[in-house]
């Protein structure tokens, strides 16, 4: 908008006429003192100010209006007929002014000059304004700048709190962040901890994981700087996303090596202790089968029953240590498995005949679903016989209320699948992927059922030595459908 002042009604009158023909917004003020409360309450393009006004002369306003950091970039143009001189003239640019017109004005000029003046006005503004924008955004810039870097700083600080060696790597796997505790196990931040050459394997297995966007963890040894001593600790890598693409990595090692001794302590004495307990076991078995033999009981007498009775139970220990022995040689790589030509439809029948030998024939019910596998395949057919005598075991064991097993058989070109189902107990959801794991036990129906927590652990082994799958579903208080399929070629 543009301010007329001046103290003649008729000369405000025909300027602004003037300007409005040319679609110029216009106020007017027709004294010093009325010009100067406008200024400082609107925001005005130009200010047209004729010199002689009684009271506040024209000069005195634009040194008013110079004064305030709302006006001071206001353009006037001074407009005169009576200080035509030169010194005047002076004393209006000396006063704030940008022009000084003298009367009678050419309004052909006038208008040009005001246009001129308005529109340099107006481009300040904006250029004003922008400018204010773009301090505002650096103000805010700086601002997160800060807020980023205390939370990098709090987020370092909860790293170098963790009982773990802890780090960051960026997208190419470069380290960018190491706490203090790595330096127990590396020289400098630039470097990773030297790894045992037995498990440079898995450092292998690393590099092909790092690529799957999910969460890595490795057991591995690593050296410690000053004892030289190697170490087992938990590599864990997550990966941070960012619209799905790596932004860096946090990783920690945390230490495992006591747990490890324990646990590799406890294997040693288990494989020791069912080794020594399996001899005299063989003798006692065989003694009592001669005793048996000579004693020519009659099959009816409770003698007979009693002897038959301390069979059952030495086959049960001698099952149990074999089941030890078993989880050694695993632990060692031992367990080989011998694959023959076998008909796995005769193995089916074998196990379902020594279940129900084995089991009281009229407590349980076993049915025979899908189609059989009549056919020859290449299987350690003893193993493949021991998981389904698990899996068997199992579903009567865990079926206290219901008799009924069904196995179900099914054949496609790649494999066949063997399942057991039972309408017992069940497993809730949370633990059924664990209890493929050796010693694990559903808590909740430890304390009913005996058992060790090693069948299915060997069962696993066994399949995946085979180069097939074991898995299970199952549903809390309805039942378990336990499976494995082995490849047909
Ligand atoms: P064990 O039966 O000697 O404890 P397993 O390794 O054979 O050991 O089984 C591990 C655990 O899985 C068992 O302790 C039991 O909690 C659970 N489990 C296995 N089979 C079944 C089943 N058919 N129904 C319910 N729970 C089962």
């Amino acid at each position: 908008m543009i301010l007329i002042v001046d103290d003649n009604q008729s000369n405000i009158f025909s300027l602004k006429k003037l300007l409005q023909s040319q679609n110029f917004p216009v106020d007017t003020a027709n004294s010093g003192e009325q010009a100067l409360s406008k200024a400082l309450r609107n925001n005005y393009a130009l200010i047209i100010l004729d010199v002689q006004m009684p009271d506040m002369d024209g000069f005195e306003v634009a040194e008013t209006l110079a004064d305030y950091s709302k006006t001071k970039d206001i353009p006037i143009i001074f407009l005169s007929a009576v200080n035509t001189e030169k010194r005047f003239i002076t004393k209006g640019y000396a006063s704030g002014g940008i022009d000084y017109v003298t009367k009678p004005i050419d309004p052909d000029i006038l208008l040009l000059k005001v246009e001129t003046y308005y529109n340099i006005q107006e481009q300040n503004r904006k250029l004003k304004k922008s400018q204010q924008n773009l301090e505002l955004e650096v103000k805010g810039r700086r601002e997160t700048q800060v807020v980023m870097k205390s939370q990098l700083d709090h987020f370092q600080q909860m790293l170098e709190a963790l009982p773990q060696i802890a780090f960051t790597l960026n997208q190419v796997g470069e380290i960018e962040f190491v706490n203090g505790r790595w330096f127990q196990y590396s020289k400098s931040e630039k470097h990773f901890p030297d790894i045992h050459p037995d498990d440079s394997v898995l450092v292998e297995e690393y590099r092909k994981q790092k690529d799957n966007l999910e969460i890595i963890a490795l057991e591995v040894r690593i050296k410690n700087v000053e004892t030289g001593e190697f170490r087992y600790h938990l590599l864990r890598m997550s990966p941070i996303l960012v619209n799905k693409k790596i932004k860096n990595w946090v990783g920690t090692f945390t230490d495992i090596n006591d747990q490890k001794r324990v646990e590799q302590e406890k294997d040693e004495f288990l494989s020791i202790a069912s080794h020594e307990l399996k001899t005299p076991l063989t003798s006692i078995k065989a003694y009592v089968q001669l005793l048996e033999r000579k004693l020519k009981l009659d099959k009816s007498s409770p003698e007979a029953g009693y002897v038959a009775k301390v069979q059952h139970q030495i086959d049960k220990l001698n099952n149990l240590i074999t089941d030890l022995l078993d989880i050694s040689k695993i632990e060692h790589g031992k367990l080989k498995m011998n694959l023959q030509t076998n008909n796995l439809e005769e193995v089916i029948q074998n196990a379902l005949e020594t279940i129900l030998h084995t089991h009281d024939e009229n407590s349980i019910k076993i049915e025979r679903h899908g189609q059989k596998p009549d056919f020859l395949m290449q299987f350690d057919s003893i193993r493949v016989e021991q998981v389904l005598i698990n899996f068997l075991t199992n579903a009567i064991k865990y079926s206290p209320e219901n008799n009924k097993v069904i196995v179900t058989t099914s054949v496609d070109e790649q494999d066949v699948k063997i399942s057991v189902t039972d309408f017992g107990i069940g497993i809730p959801e949370y633990k059924q992927a664990s209890v493929f794991d050796k010693f694990y036990r559903v808590e909740e129906s430890s304390l009913q059922f005996q058992g060790m927590g090693i069948g299915l652990y060997i069962c696993a082994e066994i399949i995946v030595q085979h180069g097939g799958s074991i898995g299970l579903s199952s549903v809390i208080n309805e039942g378990s459908t336990f499976y494995f399929t082995l490849p047909r070629v």
